[in-house]
């Protein structure tokens, strides 16, 4: 269990993306076989916006638990999906063997009216991690936000919120991406003025395309420090100067956070081996 390995002083995990067509599995399974082959604790698999592609996600984390026998977290959201999408979700990860999920509340989907977005079946991550621990038995963990959710109204309630996870039932954390290392351990002082005691894992992502903060960054909300905004206006140009760098400014990043007593890492790898095993090199 995810619970278990993260009770342990230091972990290293992966996150992935399903493949976005159904004829691009076996690339996937390739690059999965690569990025076993730097012995995460375990990878999550990401759950397409509104509750799009969950059988994809299911697949690509039964390849993961069954055939590489790596511990997987299969991510699952809720705002675009009833209580009864929810249960034919579960029923497809037990079959195939998977236990341990990442209880998300989603994005609001650009369609999704007034009306049927203020009945939705589960209004906040903590009603599906009730609903998973009590009616079905699964893991859950949860989301938190080192900069604050951006609907959130303080870092305040947003803790509160936080609180309300761990108190419903979600048994570690899962950050997401930040750039700027102060963020996160003032986040953490305030997590634990707050009560919560979960571990909590610390969410790098390495910047290695100069398109990657157009999108993915700019959704997450985080900061981007100057020192990060000057490798990119420097190397923007070249797209393996940049990666190396991108490399490098997370390597840094991540050695920092160890040697602050942040045990618990977990890569966005992009799905890019190559990437992430210069990561890995480098922390090792
Ligand atoms: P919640 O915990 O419900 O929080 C959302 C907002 O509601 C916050 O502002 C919170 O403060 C507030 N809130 C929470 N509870 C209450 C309450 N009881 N009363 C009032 N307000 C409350 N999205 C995907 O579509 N697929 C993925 O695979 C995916 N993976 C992710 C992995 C990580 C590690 C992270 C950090 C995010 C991921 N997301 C994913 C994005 C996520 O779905 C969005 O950030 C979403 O907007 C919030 O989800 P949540 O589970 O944090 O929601």
């Amino acid at each position: 269990m995810i619970k278990d390995l993260l009770s342990g002083r230091q972990t290293l995990s992966f996150e992935v993306f399903p493949p976005k067509k159904d004829g691009e599995f076996e690339k996937a399974y390739e690059t999965l076989d690569k990025l076993a082959a730097l012995k995460p604790d375990f990878i999550s698999v990401t759950y397409g916006a509104g509750g799009s592609r969950s059988k994809q996600t299911a697949e690509i984390a039964s390849y993961i638990k069954n055939t590489l026998r790596i511990e997987t977290l299969a991510h699952i959201t809720c705002v675009g999906n009833k209580r009864e999408d929810i249960l034919s979700v579960v029923n497809r990860l037990k079959e195939n063997n998977i236990d341990q999920v990442l209880a998300l509340r989603g994005d609001r989907p650009k369609d999704m009216g007034d009306e049927q977005y203020e009945t939705r079946d589960f209004a906040h991550a903590s009603d599906l991690i009730t609903f998973l621990t009590t009616q079905t038995g699964l893991h859950c963990g949860g989301a938190c936000y080192p900069e604050k959710h951006y609907e959130a109204f303080s870092m305040e309630t947003d803790l509160k919120n936080l609180r309300l996870k761990q108190d419903c039932g979600a048994e570690y954390f899962v950050s997401q991406l930040f750039f700027d290392n102060d963020y996160y351990y003032r986040f953490l002082e305030k997590a634990e003025k707050k009560g919560i005691t979960v571990p909590i894992c610390a969410g790098i992502m390495p910047i290695t395309t100069a398109n990657q903060l157009g999108t993915t960054v700019t959704l997450s909300g985080s900061s981007i420090p100057k020192a990060l905004s000057d490798l990119i206006a420097k190397y923007g140009d070249c797209p393996e100067e940049l990666r190396k760098a991108g490399v490098d400014y997370a390597v840094r990043q991540i050695n920092d956070l160890k040697q602050n007593g942040v045990g618990h890492i977990h890569l966005y790898t992009m799905n890019r081996p190559k990437t992430a095993g210069e990561i890995v090199a480098g922390i090792r």
